[in-house]
């Protein structure tokens, strides 16, 4: 199986134990490990598929435990590097009371932050087929730096390079900073996907239609995507465009479901690169990758949600 590498932040996200309450409300939290970049790595292994995860933690009893939780899920931690200096990321994040989740964050700086272009495992970014990053990773140098060469690498050696900006206004010293940056990229990517709430950002429209999400499209993009929660996803390609509706499930907890999403699909794209162009064919595989979106927000949590190959069959065969 094709490899795919993923770039950036893996922290720990501290959950209040109960929903719908404030920070300060919160009578305890519990540890729920995450990071999107990390969450992809995972799903793609959940799934049966070959992942790296490429990143830096603190070198701290958090940091040894998400190296560990990488491995214990298939993950190659061999691009991991550990900071004596600093602490691994953590970000105390509330389900809120209508479900959409606000996050606080402590990096100052974190580890993940810390990355330079120098401790790259450039052998490993190289054998991607697939290389996924994010945004965050973008924000403070030397990540950023490490994060362009990064991608500059594993694009030469002729990998896919899929983008998910992973929107976290929170940790851009503004929003127009924050646009800036996430668009400065753009046009390196094959793969995009983006949320609805990326869209509007994105593009300063209120409106999550064709027009609006076509607007983002590049001359070399060769798949977007704009997921939509519950409503499923829009698909656009050169040649042709659509939607998949989601699948009805119990929803408790939302987190991770975009990336599970992502995992899904690269961790099908990454062996046989011709489904983008197929569209009978890409449309099985989104609503294999909307299955598993779906059962993502089934269980709290991201990495514990994520999917394995059968729950995303029988989600598949059930909707049938
Ligand atoms: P995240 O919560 O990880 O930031 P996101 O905003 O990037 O996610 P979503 O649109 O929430 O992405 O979810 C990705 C996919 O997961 C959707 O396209 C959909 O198929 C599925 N999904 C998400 N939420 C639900 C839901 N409540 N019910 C059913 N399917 C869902």
């Amino acid at each position: 199986k094709g490899l795919i590498v993923s770039f950036g932040e893996m922290l720990i996200d501290f959950v209040p134990t109960v929903s719908g309450v404030s920070l300060a409300g919160a009578p305890g939290f519990i540890k729920a490990p995450g990071g999107a970049p990390a969450n992809v790595a995972i799903a793609v292994a959940r799934l049966g598929g070959n992942a790296a995860f490429v990143g830096k933690l603190g070198d701290d009893e958090f940091g040894h435990m998400l190296a560990a939780i990488l491995k214990e899920n298939g993950v190659s931690a061999e691009g991991v590097i550990l900071d004596e200096g600093a602490r691994t990321a953590l970000a105390f994040v509330t389900l809120r009371a209508d479900g959409e989740r606000e996050f606080m964050f402590y990096r100052n700086p974190s580890a993940d932050m810390l990355l330079t272009p120098d401790e790259l495992d450039l052998g490993l970014i190289r054998s991607a087929k697939i290389f996924h990053y994010g945004s965050i990773s973008l924000i403070v140098e030397p990540c950023r730096s490490a994060h362009l060469k990064a991608m500059d690498e594993a694009k030469s050696a002729g990998a896919l390079l899929s983008y998910d900006p992973n929107l976290r206004l929170p940790l851009w010293p503004s929003a127009e900073y924050a646009k800036e940056q996430i668009m400065s990229i753009w046009e390196k990517a094959d793969i995009i996907k983006v949320s609805d709430v990326e869209l509007e950002f994105l593009t300063g429209s209120d409106k999550i239609d064709d027009e609006s999400a076509m607007s983002l499209w590049h001359p070399k993009l060769q798949l977007l995507l704009v997921t939509l929660g519950e409503k499923g996803c829009r698909y656009y390609n050169k040649n042709f465009r659509g939607s998949i509706d989601g699948y009805r499930v119990n929803t408790i907890d939302t987190t991770g479901a975009g990336d599970s999403f992502v995992g899904a699909l690269l961790g099908k794209i990454v062996d046989d690169q011709a489904i983008i162009h197929d569209e009978a064919r890409l449309i099985e595989v989104l609503k294999y990758a909307c299955a598993c979106g779906a059962i993502t927000t089934t269980k709290k949590g991201a990495i514990p949600a994520l999917p394995e190959h059968s729950e995303a069959l029988s989600v598949l065969n059930g909707a049938k």
